[in-house]
């Protein structure tokens, strides 16, 4: 497998402790993008499904407070047989799993079958609107949000809330969520930040991204509003 980041962090991308793979490679091209040099397939070190399993075994007394592993990116469901492979041993291990996916892949119903801690982001309702600005369109997320609300498994849906993309239609967004069972479902908003801007090679074109206490909002009441679980890790 490709990685080209991994560290520890508490309670952001799972729960407890955890220690979180960046996987290299991206199918989308998000100008905010915080980890840029996660977007080539081609950079980071390699490593094979049993260094990586047995890493994960040495880091045991580490995962403390319900903690475990998680797979990010980059997308992570790029190099989707090997994470196949170390989820599934992971999971025979008694390890939790957690993936952070942008939810466009095709096989991530496959992949969510063994992990633990789902977190799949949602950048647009608007699937020409998501195609226009990262260069994928949002057919599939939406096929893999309906297939997660039907099979009522927990579902963490992150929003990267950005000015002059999607930060002024929230009722948009919940009109499309509250269409399905969000039972097991919850939703996290997060305001544009700039952290990554520095590592951008290529010109950084977003210009006036940050989003007002207002539009924040007005996204919590109207999630509120359509009775869907909102969360802030
Ligand atoms: S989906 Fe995530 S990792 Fe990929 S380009 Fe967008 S923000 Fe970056």
């Amino acid at each position: 497998m490709k990685i080209f980041a991994k560290g520890f962090n508490f309670g952001q991308d799972g729960p407890g402790n955890r220690l979180v793979y960046h996987l290299a490679g991206c199918n989308m091209h998000c100008p905010w993008c915080s980890n840029p040099e996660g977007m080539a397939v081609t950079g980071g070190e390699n490593c094979t499904v049993e260094q990586i399993v047995a890493e994960c075994k040495s880091c045991l007394p580490m995962l403390f407070g319900g903690g475990g592993i998680t797979f990010t990116g980059g997308e992570a469901t790029l190099q989707v047989e090997e994470l196949l492979q170390v989820l599934e041993e992971l999971q025979e291990a008694g390890i939790h799993t957690a993936i952070e996916t942008n939810g466009t892949a095709r096989r991530l119903p496959e992949v969510a079958a063994h992990v633990d801690y789902l977190i799949m982001d949602f950048k647009h309702f608007d699937s020409e609107r998501l195609r226009q600005v990262t260069g994928v369109g949002n057919e599939q997320l939406r096929q893999n949000y309906e297939y997660f609300c039907r099979s009522g498994r927990q579902l963490h849906i992150r929003i990267p809330l950005i000015n002059g993309f999607n930060a002024d239609d929230p009722v948009g967004f919940a009109s499309y969520f509250a269409g399905q069972d969000t039972a097991n479902v919850c939703f996290e908003f997060l305001p544009y930040h700039e952290y990554g801007k520095d590592k951008w090679q290529a010109p950084y074109t977003v210009t006036d991204g940050f989003v007002s206490a207002a539009q924040v909002e007005a996204f919590q009441n109207t999630f509120a509003d359509y009775k869907l679980k909102t969360i802030n890790t």
